[in-house]
């Protein structure tokens, strides 16, 4: 499919209203403006005894109302910020510990038929070097995270085009699934792909959720519905806000229960986006009693002749920046947090006390870049620059010196403990047991197969902490734990709890 025709033909039967027109009422979505900032401007004072009841609800690992929100965004004074820090710090421990999980991004395609005024592949940007890869690319792009840097998670990105259809989707993510590479002592192997594409229609959600994705990403980049309309351009798929609002409702109801929320900081008024962020995981806790799996939070980047990057008016200092983490650890305390290379090494490393779980390394965004010696980044290629180009090797020898074990553990979504089930383990405490265990095996699998001396050196300290600590606190895993970790040692692999 090539000539404008069909193309507007596809765009055209995109859209299917009758799949989202139950949700709706008299033309309104679950966010409302006025009430958002109505809560935002009633809850200014900060009564210390209200933000200690508050923080006291997130480290019960529950999710916090929207007027709980409002209290913490408007926190100005230092030493209630403080303690809203230490509060994060607890919230994390509690449910994730110590363990920090790692991916790579896998772009396989910047063809698009929207013009997203921020987005380097929007369809008006004439210089954009465009590329789909081919099967064959997969493969090859595939190899190279696995089997040379040794990621286990990817997330795979695409644009929104007839090229990279759900069809194309469906079949990359086949040719991710199958690649194996031997190592070291055992293989290198993709055991989850995320999926960051564009929205879809029930029936192509059913079909993602069959190729066995992990979390179905998608941003709504604003829920301000004027902002929204003004950066995406009318007559374009994407303008259409409300089919976008309700991607993941669709999601659910194709199965798929495992979903990543996000904002693209910088477009609106952050402490708006915040509430709406918030309020659309308690529209999904209530809806599907499943909250967000993920929050994503990536800040605007400068991009080929996109020159509304550099004038929305919205940019978030990096002070802000961290208060955007900081609530969003605390109002949503059981989802995963993601920072990503667009941000400094500085600040993915400030993250990590303000509950960042998860982060990319080795990143490279342009399509086909991995697999090639060129390692410059070249705009023409690529959505945006990158912050932060450390490789996954010297990551994880950070994060070892920081005292964080690196997850490779990809059992959760393999054996079933997804959705409701994961939320309610994560609630509980209760997943944390599983996830310790995994996390070392998995380390251990990559330490032997792809860590440079002085990583492995760094990261043998943790692993025999971590063994420890699981010898004294989980006794009853221990054993079988320790003939797993020999195995492992031995070269067996994909081995867990
Ligand atoms: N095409 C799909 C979509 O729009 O949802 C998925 C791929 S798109 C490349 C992934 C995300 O990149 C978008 O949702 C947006 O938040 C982010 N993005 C786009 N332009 C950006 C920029 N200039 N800086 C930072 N992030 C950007
Ligand atoms: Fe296309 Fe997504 Fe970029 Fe918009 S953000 S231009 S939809 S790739």
């Amino acid at each position: 499919m090539g000539n404008s025709y069909d193309i507007r033909d596809w765009i055209d039967k995109r859209i299917k209203p009758e799949q989202i027109n139950k949700y709706i009422s008299k033309g309104n979505g679950f966010i409302n403006i006025q009430k958002i900032n109505a809560k935002l401007s009633e809850k200014k004072s900060s009564d210390p005894k209200k933000i200690k009841d508050i923080l006291s609800k997130s480290i019960e690992i529950k999710t916090l109302s929207l007027e709980e929100t409002a209290c913490l965004l408007n926190v100005q004074d230092e030493s209630l910020i403080d303690q809203m820090r230490q509060a994060a710090l607890k919230v994390k421990k509690k449910v994730y510990d110590n363990r920090i999980v790692t991916f790579a991004p896998l772009y396989l395609g910047n063809f698009c038929v929207n013009d997203c005024l921020y987005c380097g592949f929007r369809k008006s940007n004439l210089e954009a070097q465009r590329k789909v890869l081919n099967m064959d690319e997969v493969g090859k792009e595939t190899e190279v995270l696995a089997g040379r840097i040794g990621h286990k998670r990817l997330i795979a990105v695409y644009g929104e085009h007839p090229l990279n259809d759900i069809d194309y989707i469906l079949k990359s993510l086949g040719q991710i699934y199958k690649v194996k590479v031997p190592a070291r002592k055992g293989f290198g192997q993709i055991r989850r792909v995320n999926v960051n594409a564009p929205v879809f229609s029930i029936e192509e959600l059913k079909g993602l959720k069959a190729a066995g994705i992990g979390t179905y990403q998608v941003f709504q980049e604003t829920y301000h519905e004027p902002t929204y309309s003004k950066i995406h351009p009318q007559g374009t798929i994407k303008s259409d806000y409300l089919w976008r609002l309700y991607c993941m409702h669709r999601a659910f109801e194709a199965g798929i229960d495992d979903v990543g929320l996000g904002v693209l900081f910088g477009l609106y008024d952050w402490k708006y986006e915040v509430m709406s962020l918030c309020a659309h995981n308690i529209e999904l806790e209530e809806k599907f009693s499943i909250g967000a799996h993920t929050i994503s939070f990536p800040r605007l980047e400068p991009a080929q002749n996109s020159p509304f990057t550099a004038k929305s008016g919205f940019k978030v200092e990096d002070e802000d920046f961290k208060k955007i983490m900081l609530v969003i650890r605390l109002s949503l305390p059981h989802s995963g947090m993601i920072i990503t290379a667009r941000e400094s090494a500085s600040m993915r490393r400030d993250s990590l006390a303000l509950g960042i779980t998860q982060t990319d390394a080795s990143t490279r965004i342009g399509i086909g870049a991995y697999s090639e010696q060129d390692c410059s980044q070249d705009i023409g290629r690529q959505q945006f620059i990158l912050g932060d180009t450390r490789s996954l090797d010297e990551i994880i020898r950070e994060f070892s010196q920081l005292g964080y074990i690196t997850s490779f553990c990809t059992a959760g979504y393999r054996c079933g403990r997804t959705g409701k089930c994961i939320m309610d383990l994560l609630r509980s405490g209760q997943e944390g047991k599983f996830c310790k265990l995994n996390a070392v095996l998995t380390f251990r699998e990559w330490l032997d197969d792809f860590a440079s001396e002085e990583t492995k050196k760094a990261g043998e300290i943790i692993i025999k902490k971590e063994l420890a600590e699981i010898e004294n606190k989980l006794p009853e895993f221990y054993p079988k734990l320790v003939e797993y970790y020999k195995k492992i040692s031995e070269g067996g692999r994909d081995l867990y709890f």
